[in-house]
């Protein structure tokens, strides 16, 4: 029978670069699946639906928020929803994959209480003034956006210690092996021990 893989949740700062990081893992690992997520903000340029996300209504989430289909769901910085389906997550475990969520630090906590047994894996910048760095280099919020996120950051750089571990974000490849490296340890079979 096939062993349930181990669900590997990647949660960080905003501006860490976490979109970055599963990107990567996606476009150079296929064997990994990555759950892809509802969301009620537009698309922005270069996404694909049912692709980087299933672009919904207010209303559709609203409806799949009441028929018990995610996993976890939040409101990111006061402004969408996102939310994590739960089916195709439990048939990737089931099937054995390496399989991972890329969700904020709320989303993480939620699936803490109902699936304790995931490993938590915390993305963080090499230092607060790249953090800063990043954020205001990536020029698409206004100032007052920014400031709501930085505050936001802080608050959730403070949360490592709720991890199992931690992954230091210095370089994007560097960082997406390393977290790779992590999924396929926890994808490997035990030894067996039938004589
Ligand atoms: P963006 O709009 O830049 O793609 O993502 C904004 C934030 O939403 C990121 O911090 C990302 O991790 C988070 N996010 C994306 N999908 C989900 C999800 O399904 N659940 C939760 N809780 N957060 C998500």
């Amino acid at each position: 029978m096939t062993e349930r893989s181990r669900l590997v949740v990647l949660a960080g700062p905003t501006a860490v670069g976490k979109g970055t990081v599963a990107a990567d893992v996606r476009a150079r690992h296929p064997e990994v699946w990555i759950s892809v997520s509802a969301t009620t903000r537009p698309a922005r340029p270069g996404e694909v639906d049912g692709v980087h996300y299933h672009f919904v209504s207010d209303d559709q989430f609203t409806e799949m928020v009441e028929t018990g289909q995610f996993l976890e769901w939040a409101t990111v910085h006061k402004a969408a929803r996102y939310g994590t389906p739960r089916q195709p997550v439990d048939e990737a475990l089931a099937a054995g994959r390496p399989a991972m969520l890329e969700i904020d630090l709320q989303g993480a906590r939620q699936v803490r209480e109902t699936m304790p047994e995931a490993l938590f894996v915390f993305l963080k910048p090499p230092s607060w003034d790249e953090l800063v760095r990043r954020l205001v280099g990536r020029g698409t919020e206004s100032a007052e956006e920014r400031e709501r996120r930085l505050d936001t950051a802080q608050v959730e750089l403070a949360a490592e210690k709720e991890f199992d571990v931690t992954i230091v974000n210095h370089e994007v490849h560097a960082a997406a092996e390393e977290l790779v490296a992590l999924m396929m340890l926890n994808c490997e079979q035990p030894p067996s021990t039938d004589l």
